[in-house]
């Protein structure tokens, strides 16, 4: 039996977080009345000219950056000739055979450990417009909102080897686009979509075999089960002594299934060549060090300072750097509060996270502000809570701009930390409770947490429990 060897490359499609579109004013707000942003430009109508949106070029140079790649300082703008229904300018603007940034690469965990994933280039082209099915009986609506969006192709070297690979570099790079603000990411706009060129190969062998390429998959979890399936149909077909023709499949999450959409076109197809309007792009050292100077510290050394100056675990670190916002947050909070790094990186990850998800809400807009929050774990930190006090106090918090204290005076969430009014509830049970106390006595351990449960009752949850424990320990003895 051959074992077969799965070889996947990635082509991702990054909107870029400008204000308008790349070669003209135009706005891109998403959700637009169809055809109200489609300005002259972005069709093409006779006479218009394009002009570069510097802020696109500067974003994109911000990706190179954070990617470790070459950053271009030429690069040329090619047009991409090809008729569809949603190009009425009959080509697309992109860059070719001098992208803006080539030779980056992302360090993913893999089950196995750390792996390098190769970025070969990283282009910027325009948008199509999008044809428009619903509320049409028989024909087919053109909204060109969409066409002449800046966007940046993120092209990866063949270097997946299953498809939970193709997906945790997915999310890497997503988290990564955000991180430096280079795309809201936003899946469900489109703000982020993928095409997944996939082939097999028998294990061991050097050569690639023939590929397909999957388009437009817009969820992480559709990308896996679409190269999942893809893999299988190669396999099926080389078992059967068939070969694999290349061609762009499209995956119906419906049917959970590829189909062919057309024959892959070749370059040549496409009769690129440099757009006569559109000079060379000619960045100087300068522009670039600017940007450079302008990045925040980058995701991994945030990472590993975390593990080396807070003692985190590289799985909580992992965590808070899921976003620049989060990360932020704790060092905020970090700083502010008495609490260790370890307690803080839990709340955050836990109970706030939970909080957040639960109300829809990002963690720039949570209701809870790191001020608040770092007094509400110093209140855990100095006994006036106990956890699950704290934790209660974080809902009121949540829906009342009160200061923690305030909270806590007007709710009575105050711990009971009193050793003697701890000893007077603990005597009280003991009394009441004579039988269970001799029982604890013959040596029935368990009745000691029935006891304990009794005086945290009796202290209506508001005795700290450590010290609970401890004199209700002494005054069994
Ligand atoms: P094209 O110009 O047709 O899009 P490229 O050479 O630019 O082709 O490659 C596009 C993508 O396909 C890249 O991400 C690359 O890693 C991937 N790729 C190329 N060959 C293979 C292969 N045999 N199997 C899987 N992926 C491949
Ligand atoms: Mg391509």
């Amino acid at each position: 039996m051959t074992q077969w060897e799965p070889v996947i490359g990635l082509e991702v499609h990054v909107q870029l977080m400008t204000n308008s579109k790349l070669f003209s004013g135009a706005s891109i707000t998403y959700g637009a009345e169809a055809n109200r942003q489609a300005c002259a430009v972005s069709i093409a109508l006779p006479g218009v000219l394009p002009v570069m949106n510097l802020e696109a070029a500067k974003l994109a140079v911000r990706f190179g950056l954070a990617i470790g790649a070459k950053v271009e300082k030429r690069s040329v703008f090619e047009r991409k000739n090809y008729f569809y229904p949603d190009l009425p300018k009959g080509y697309q603007i992109s860059q070719y055979k001098h992208p803006i940034v080539s030779g980056g690469n992302l360090k993913i965990e893999t089950e196995t450990g750390e792996k390098v994933i190769g970025i070969t280039r990283a282009h910027l082209e325009e948008d199509a417009g999008k044809s428009v099915h619903e509320n049409f009986q028989g024909m087919t609506g053109i909204d060109l909102n969409r066409a002449g969006t800046p966007l940046l192709e993120i092209v990866s070297e063949p270097d997946m080897r299953s498809a939970e690979e193709a997906v945790i570099y997915l999310k890497k790079l997503h988290a990564l686009v955000r991180y430096f603000d280079v795309s809201d990411g936003n899946m469900q706009e489109g703000s982020f979509r993928c095409d997944a060129n996939v082939s097999v190969r028998p294990k061991g062998s050097q050569e690639y075999g023939t590929r397909t390429e999957l388009k437009n998959i817009n969820s992480f979890r559709f990308v896996e089960k679409a190269i999942q399936l893809e893999i299988e149909r190669q396999i099926d077909i080389l078992e059967d002594g068939g070969v694999v023709v290349q061609e762009t499949r499209l995956y119906d999450s419906e049917h959970n299934e590829t189909r062919a959409m057309r024959s892959k076109e070749d370059a040549q197809d496409y009769r690129y060549f440099p757009d006569p309007d559109l000079p060379e792009m000619i960045l100087d050292d300068e522009f670039i060090e600017e940007i450079r100077a302008s990045l925040p510290e980058f995701p991994d050394h945030r990472k590993s300072r975390y593990e080396q100056e807070f003692s985190l675990s590289s799985f909580d670190s992992e965590k808070l750097l899921r976003d620049r916002d989060t990360a932020d947050f704790f060092e905020r909070v970090n700083e502010h509060s008495k609490s260790d790094p370890k307690t803080i990186a839990n709340w955050i990850n836990g109970e706030l996270a939970a909080l957040l998800n639960e109300r829809n809400t990002a963690i720039a807009d949570s209701p809870v502000d790191s001020d608040r929050f770092a007094t509400l774990l110093d209140r855990i930190a100095d006994k006036t809570l106990s956890g699950k006090m704290a934790k209660e106090v974080l809902v009121h918090l949540a829906n009342d701009k009160s200061d923690v204290d305030a909270i806590i005076e007007k709710k009575g969430f105050k711990q009971i930390t009193d050793g003697s009014e701890i000893e007077r509830l603990v005597g009280g049970v003991l009394d009441a409770n004579s039988s269970q106390v001799q029982q604890y006595r013959e040596g029935n351990q368990k009745v000691f947490g029935f006891l304990m449960g009794q005086v945290m009752k009796a202290a209506d949850g508001k005795a700290d429990p450590k010290q609970v424990n401890q004199i209700l320990r002494n005054l069994l003895e």
